[in-house]
């Protein structure tokens, strides 16, 4: 018998970790969970505890209590832990191969790097570690030997339409844009679905109720993501996690809004080939793809049946109505430390959206102001990108408690 695969699940009470317990469902006897984390939502990981029993279970620290007195049905070794150090401890356990990074916005960072530095496989949804310093997960891959799996499903889609050596580039850490000689990538295109507001008016947009922003026509996702397709923010994150995964310039990413969300993205070959992958909008595809990757595995989702598509539809973004996305292109732009400050500002707008405090439309202003304020630095280890990822937060809540965001 083939020795089974550990995995640690970040994230696992989330619409990814969800996903991703569906599909290690129709394959347990290939993999093993040896780890899982939550945060407050401690019925759903209790239940989860009970059906998987992992070895190490993390949650907020004041939630830790009440998973219950009897940690993990007395199995030994079995513990729970609380705070980062418990994502971290779930992330680095010795029986783990596999790490789904699943934990929603910059919490997921000091995980996600630990992962890599522990030089595991790491499937890679939680973007926002990758938009405040991709270049340094990359890096820290590349000293590791970690291997990182993009399952974001546009990224995913990119990866599987390159070429295997590409491939063999972007796993390392290498990314393929100074270095997959003969890969012949010229441009890559990231396709959107236009989110809930794609046709509505910008007055409308601007006045938008959390319970508007939140339902997506295609996607069901966590509330942070869910407003981030709404604005498009999602969008332009998306942009900057390519350019750092890939190691793609900004100017070679295109956003194109494909209403179906059939076709996930394509990759634009020196030839005049464009190749794309095309599979139905449901995250366990790129999730099942990322375990099993270089072989395939079943993820209990059909192929796509084109005679009911119909018809492929592409059209430019409007950045009138959606300015998130040229925001996030500014900040792609400028580099450095400018894409922390995006990221901390945008999580702190959105909280405030969903809180009340600010309105849909007041969104993008917030980010833009923290920006125009911005001083970009050179980022140099994680102490540095926490530093700013703070003092971001801290300046925009300020100018929202000061009022006027726009
Ligand atoms: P979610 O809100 O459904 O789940 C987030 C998970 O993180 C939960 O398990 C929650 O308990 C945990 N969490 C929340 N705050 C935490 C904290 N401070 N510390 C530790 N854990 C915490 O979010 P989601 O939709 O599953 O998205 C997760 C990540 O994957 C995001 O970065 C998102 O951008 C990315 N992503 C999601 C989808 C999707 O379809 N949901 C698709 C692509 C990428
Ligand atoms: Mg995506």
């Amino acid at each position: 018998m083939t020795e089974q695969i550990g995995v640690a699940v970040l994230g696992a009470t989330g619409s990814i970790g969800s996903s991703t317990l569906d599909v290690l469902r129709l394959h347990q006897g290939r993999f093993k969970i040896v780890s899982l984390t939550g945060w407050r939502r401690i019925d759903p990981l209790r239940q989860l505890s009970n059906e998987f029993t992992p070895a190490l279970i993390a949650a907020e620290p004041e939630h830790v209590p009440d998973l219950g007195s009897n940690p993990l049905d007395g199995r030994e070794g079995g513990c729970y832990l609380g705070g980062e150090d418990g994502l971290v401890a779930a992330a680095t356990h010795p029986e783990v191969d596999t790490v789904v990074a699943g934990v929603s916005g910059a919490a997921g960072l000091r995980s996600t790097l630990a992962a890599v530095q522990a030089g595991k496989r790491v499937l890679i949804a939680n973007k926002e570690p990758f938009v405040m310093c991709g270049e340094l997960l990359r890096n820290a891959a590349s000293e590791s030997g970690a291997c990182l799996m993009p399952i974001d499903s546009e990224h995913n889609a990119i990866f599987q339409c390159l070429p295997l050596e590409a491939q063999r580039d972007v796993t390392s850490g290498r990314g393929i844009g100074r270095t997959s000689e003969g890969a012949g990538v010229s441009r890559i295109a990231l396709t959107a679905s236009g989110g809930p507001f794609l046709r509505a008016p910008a007055a409308a947009i601007a006045r938008a109720t959390p319970a508007e922003a939140l339902a997506h026509p295609i996607w069901n996702m966590g509330r942070k993501i869910s407003v981030d397709s709404a604005t498009l923010m999602n969008k332009g994150l998306e942009l900057i996690e390519a350019c750092n995964l890939f190691g793609l310039q900004e100017s070679q990413i295109d956003i194109i809004i494909h209403p179906q969300s059939v076709l996930h993205s394509l990759v634009y070959f020196d030839d005049g080939s464009l190749i794309g992958q095309m599979g139905n909008p449901d995250m366990r595809i790129p999730i099942s793809h990322g375990l099993a990757y270089p072989k395939r595995a079943a993820s209990g989702i059909a192929g796509i049946n084109l005679s009911e598509v119909g018809q492929l539809n592409f059209e430019p973004p409007d950045i009138e109505r959606f300015p998130s996305l040229a925001l996030a292109r500014e900040a792609a732009k400028a580099g450095r430390s400018t894409p922390i400050a995006l990221n901390a500002a945008n999580e702190v707008a959105v909280d405030a959206f969903l809180g009340g405090l600010i309105t849909f439309g007041e969104i993008p202003g917030v980010v833009a102001r923290v920006l125009e304020r911005h001083e970009p630095s050179e980022i140099t280890d994680l102490a540095h990108v926490v530093e700013i990822d703070l003092e971001v937060r801290s300046l925009a809540n300020d100018m929202m408690r000061r009022g006027s965001p726009s």
